[in-house]
C-alpha cells in the first residue's frame, strides 16, 4: 500500500497525527488506519485492519453511520459529520467526533473513505456531568423556591444597601397592607408601624429592614402594623445576614411572622385576668373583714378558732393571689402607679425577713440577716416589701430540707443592694432569661411540683424597673440561685 494513496508526507502526517484516521473501503472494511486511532480504540493497527467499521461502531449508532455511509455512496453527499460511540477493545465506549470524506476514481466510482476521529469522550462525560450537576441545581432551586413561596412566614431578601431584591407573595401582600401607598423598594421606608404599646410609631431607624441593612441579626421583633387598633395587625421579625462562602457581606434576609391572633389572645387572657381578679377582689376582702370579727370573739370554742385561723391563713394566701393577678392585669394596661415615701428599708426588710422565719423553720430551712440599722429611700413601701417578700418566699419555696437562704442590704454611693441568696434547687442556664416573664414556670419547679403561679418574678421584675432599678439572677441548678436587686437612693 505504500505510496499507493499519496506522498511521503501524507504517510508521516498519518503516522503522527495525534487524531484517528482511517481509509475505509466502501462497504466497511478498514483499509488503513494509523497509531492514534489504535491507541484510540485499544487495538494494534494490524489488527484494526482485518476488521469493518461496523464492528467498532456502537450497535446504537450504527444505524445512523451507515445511513450517511449510504447517502455519500448514491452521491446525495461527499462528506459527512457526526458524534458517535466506539467500542473499545476492552469493551468501554470511546466518543468521537467523525469527519468522513468519500474519495472517487476519475470515473466516479467510490474508492474509499478517508475518516478523521477525534476522541472526545472526556469532553463528553464531562458534558454529561454537566447536565447532571445542572438537573440537580435545578432540582434544588425548584424545591427552594416553593419553600419559599409555600412557608408561612414572609420573606425578604434585601441588598448590602438595603435595596429590596426579592419576596415572596405572602410578604407582597403584606407589603399592600403596610404601605397602602406604594413601597420604594429600599430598607426604612416609613409606615403606620408602631411598638408593642400600640401608641409609639416606628422611626427608620427602628423599622425591621433598616435594622438588617445595617448589619444587625435579631429574632422576634414585634410591632403592631396598622393606625386602627380594633383592625391592625401584628408581626414578629427575624433577621440574619447573608454572605458570600468568601465573607463578603451579600445583604439579609428576614422572615415576617402574622402574629396578630397570638397578641390577641393574649390581650384577650390579660383582659380576662384582670376582671376576674377584680370580681374576686370585693367578696373576698367582705370574707376577710368577717373572719376579723368572728376571730375577735371571746366566746368561740378552742377548736373553732383552731379552725377559723385555718380559713385566715387560706383566704390570706387567696388575697395575696388575687392581688397578684390584678397587679398583672394592672401591668398588662402598662400602669404601675408608685406612691414614694422615705422608707426604713433596713427595717423593712428585717420585717420581711422575720415574717419569713415561720416558714422557713418549718421547711427546715437557715435564714440569714445583714444589714446596716438604718437605710433610708425614697420607694413606694408595699410595693417594695412585695418585691422582698416574693423574692424571700421563692428562696425558703425552692429550698430543700437543710439549705440556706441569706439576706444582705447595703447601701453604696449609687445605689441600695439587695441580695436574696439560696442553696436551692437553682435554674437551668436555658432558663434563666425566662424566670421573669409572665406565668413562666421552670421545669424543676414543675416537676418537683412545687406550687405556684409563675407571677411572682414577673412583679418583682417590674416594680423594680418602675424604681429605676434593676433585678438580676445568677444560679446553678442543684446548688442555688441569687437574685440581686439594685435601687436608687431616691426619686429619679
Ligand atoms: P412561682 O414561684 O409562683 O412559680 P415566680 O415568678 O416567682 O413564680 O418564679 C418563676 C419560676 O422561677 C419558678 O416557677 C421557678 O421555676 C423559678 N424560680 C424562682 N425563684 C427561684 C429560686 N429561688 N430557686 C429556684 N427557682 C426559682
Amino acid at each position: 500500500m505504500q505510496g499507493s494513496d499519496g506522498s511521503d508526507l501524507w504517510n508521516l502526517t498519518l503516522q503522527h497525527s495525534p487524531i484517528g484516521m482511517a481509509l475505509v473501503a466502501p462497504e466497511g472494511r478498514l483499509v488503513r488506519v494509523n497509531p492514534a486511532m489504535g491507541d484510540m480504540l485499544g487495538y494494534d493497527v494490524d489488527e484494526l485492519t482485518k476488521r469493518g467499521f461496523q464492528e467498532i461502531t456502537h450497535p446504537d449508532d450504527l444505524a445512523g453511520d451507515l445511513a450517511m455511509v449510504e447517502q455519500c455512496l448514491a452521491g446525495d453527499i461527499d462528506s459527512f459529520r457526526m458524534r458517535k460511540r466506539y467500542l473499545h477493545a476492552d469493551g468501554r465506549v470511546v466518543w468521537g467526533d467523525l469527519s468522513a470524506a468519500l474519495v472517487r476514481d476519475a470515473d466516479g466510482r467510490p474508492l474509499h473513505f478517508i475518516s478523521q476521529i477525534l476522541d472526545v469522550t472526556e469532553q463528553q462525560e464531562q458534558q454529561e456531568r454537566l447536565t447532571v450537576a445542572n438537573a440537580d441545581l435545578e432540582r434544588e432551586r425548584q424545591a427552594l423556591e416553593a419553600i419559599f413561596e409555600t412557608v408561612g412566614v414572609g420573606l425578604l431578601l434585601i441588598g448590602r444597601d438595603g435595596r429590596y431584591e426579592r419576596m415572596n407573595r405572602r410578604h407582597q401582600e403584606t407589603m399592600q397592607v403596610t404601605f397602602p401607598d406604594g413601597h420604594l423598594g429600599m430598607a426604612g421606608q416609613l409606615a403606620d408601624v408602631y411598638r408593642l404599646d400600640g401608641r409609639t410609631l416606628l422611626t427608620a431607624e427602628e423599622m425591621p429592614s433598616s435594622r438588617a441593612a445595617r448589619g444587625e441579626e435579631f429574632d422576634d421583633y414585634a410591632y403592631w402594623v396598622g393606625d386602627d387598633p380594633l383592625t391592625r395587625s401584628a408581626y414578629s421579625t427575624s433577621a440574619r445576614q447573608v454572605r458570600s462562602a468568601a465573607g463578603e457581606k451579600l445583604g439579609a434576609a428576614l422572615a415576617y411572622q402574622d402574629i396578630t391572633e397570638l397578641m390577641r389572645a393574649m390581650q384577650v387572657k390579660d383582659e380576662f385576668v384582670s376582671s376576674v381578679s377584680h370580681e374576686l377582689r370585693t367578696p373576698l376582702t367582705s370574707v376577710l373583714g368577717y373572719l376579723e370579727i368572728i376571730g375577735g370573739r371571746e366566746d368561740l370554742p378552742a377548736d373553732v378558732s383552731a379552725q377559723l385561723r385555718v380559713v385566715r391563713r387560706n383566704a390570706a394566701r387567696l388575697e395575696t393571689l388575687v392581688s397578684d393577678l390584678l397587679h398583672v392585669g394592672e401591668l398588662g394596661e402598662g400602669r404601675l402607679p408608685l406612691q414614694r415615701d422615705a422608707v426604713d428599708l433596713a427595717a423593712l426588710v428585717r420585717h420581711a425577713v422575720e415574717a419569713a422565719r415561720a416558714l422557713a423553720s418549718t421547711s427546715g430551712v437557715t435564714l440569714e440577716f445583714d444589714a446596716p440599722d438604718h437605710l433610708g429611700a425614697l420607694v413606694d413601701e408595699q410595693r417594695i416589701r412585695q418585691v422582698v417578700d416574693n423574692l424571700l418566699s421563692n428562696a425558703v419555696k425552692y429550698t430543700r430540707h437543710g439549705g440556706s437562704v441569706e439576706v444582705l442590704l447595703r447601701g453604696g454611693p449609687e445605689d441600695i443592694e439587695l441580695e436574696i441568696r439560696d442553696s436551692g434547687i437553682g435554674i437551668a442556664a436555658h432558663e434563666v432569661e425566662h424566670v421573669f416573664a409572665r406565668f413562666f414556670r421552670g421545669g424543676e419547679a414543675l416537676q418537683q411540683q412545687i406550687p405556684g403561679t409563675g407571677l411572682g418574678l414577673n412583679i418583682v421584675s417590674s416594680i423594680v424597673a418602675a424604681h429605676g432599678g434593676d433585678v438580676s439572677l445568677e444560679s446553678e441548678v442543684g446548688r442555688g440561685s441569687t437574685f440581686r436587686v439594685t435601687l436608687p437612693h431616691g426619686a429619679d
